[in-house]
């Protein structure tokens, strides 16, 4: 018989009994940063920009100087000069004058705004000015992206592209990173093969699916491969991979049936806190302690070992990493009713349709292809009554 908690009690359960085991800290270059976790705030030590620059291509000009000029009056300004790109701007702008400037030029002293080239015309060491501007319109001032002493980017955040870029800007060439957790990976069943299959076997999906979503994570993996249902055959195994490995995971078997031993296995070694959560897919879920070391036994089905990795495996890394807190990443609206769920909670691929309202992608539960043709998911609460269409949903990030 499955014991079984509800899902905010299990990740309760695995954050207390995981998150003394942080990873250890490294440096490295942003080049290699990617796809890594920061292990501490990155603190601004610059003005980004750190002059006021331009956003146009026109002249650079005091906003005063432009005030009532339209189509028809025209503001007549002095060009003093031509502010070229890289070099400081060491032009001192009196009233009345005007600088030649590129997006993203320097402005001079005396200048506080930009006009367009599109609005001006000019002719003999004169500039015609069709368009007032307010002070500061067409301008970044200095800090204004990001400004010295500010929090950029928050311990706890996975380094994307886009942060690589945020450190390239502050002129960070290495970061603190935490050290890949390096995570193990078994795959049990009789039935399953690396190879190709023969009437009755099945390819090993969850190897490389539980991988690929580990890597993502910033882990490192250690793939063991493909074990067959038997109990000492398991047992030698995660005995194995928990002399190099910081977790094991270990899909098929997590059920109560016969040729379920992972339960017995780890209770033997360690102790299993818990085996079941109300949760669908995923039901057959295990948690466990081997020599300060966690194990997670998930079911068989991709799509449920799936999930349980992305709702309950990951919380373990949350909490090791300072990983933020999953959210949604948009909101949209139901497309159609959804019956009541009956007490588990409820995971479900989905797709936006052409109005970007929210299709429940329907599935059996060992079928991986709707994973790939999903947007993302939504949760139904536990105890939530059947949703009407029009109810508005989060969306997840699969
Ligand atoms: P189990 O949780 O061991 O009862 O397995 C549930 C279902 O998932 C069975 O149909 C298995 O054949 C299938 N399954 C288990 N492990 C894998 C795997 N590594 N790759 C693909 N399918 C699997
Ligand atoms: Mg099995």
């Amino acid at each position: 018989m499955l014991n079984v908690l509800n899902r905010e009690d299990a990740v309760a359960l695995i954050r207390e009994k995981t998150v003394h085991l942080t990873p250890g800290i490294e440096k490295v270059n942003i080049r290699n940063a990617c796809g890594r976790v920061l292990a501490c705030d990155i603190v601004s030590p610059e003005d980004v920009p750190s002059f006021d620059r331009t956003t146009v291509d026109g002249y650079a000009v005091n906003a005063a100087d432009t005030f009532g000029a339209g189509a028809s009056i025209p503001a007549q300004l002095e060009i003093a000069g031509e502010i070229l790109m890289g070099e400081s701007a060491d032009l001192n702008l009196k009233r009345g004058r005007c600088a030649k400037i590129s997006t993203g030029g320097m402005l001079p002293e005396g200048a506080n705004a930009a006009v367009m080239v599109e609005h001006t015309d000019s002719a003999e060491g004169l500039c015609l000015i069709y368009k007032s501007v307010a002070p500061y319109e067409n301008i970044t001032r200095k800090g204004d992206d990001i400004s010295k002493g500010e929090t950029a980017l928050k311990k706890g955040t996975l380094i994307k592209p886009s942060q690589t870029g945020v450190l390239a800007a502050l002129g960070i060439t290495e970061v603190q990173v935490y050290k890949n957790p390096k995570v193990a990976v078994i795959s049990t069943g009789d039935e399953i093969v690396t190879g190709s299959p023969k009437p009755g076997q099945i390819r090993d999906v969850n190897t490389f699916l539980l991988s690929a979503a580990l890597r993502e994570y910033g882990c490192e993996v250690i793939e063991y491969g493909v074990v067959a249902d038997k109990k000492d055959e398991i047992e030698t195994a995660l005995k194995e991979c928990l002399e190099t490995a910081d977790a094991v995971i270990i899909s098929g078997g997590s059920s109560a049936g016969a040729r379920d031993m992972t339960v017995d296995i780890i209770d033997t070694l360690g102790k299993a806190y818990f085996h079941g959560i109300a949760m669908k897919p995923g039901k057959p879920t295990i948690f466990g302690i081997v020599n300060d070391k966690p194990v997670f036994g998930l079911p068989g089905h991709p799509l449920a070992a799936y999930f349980v990795f992305r709702l309950v495996v990951t919380e373990y890394l949350r909490g090791i990493m300072n990983l933020p807190e999953d959210r949604p990443v948009y909101n949209s609206t139901l497309a159609l009713n959804i019956p009541s769920n009956h007490g588990r909670e409820e995971f479900l691929c989905v797709k936006l349709n052409e109005n970007n309202e929210i299709v429940p992608l329907h599935t059996k539960s060992g079928i991986i292809s709707v994973l790939s043709e999903a947007n993302g998911f939504i949760r139904i609460p536990r105890n939530a009554e059947g949703l009407n269409k029009g109810t508005v949903m989060g969306i997840y990030n699969l």
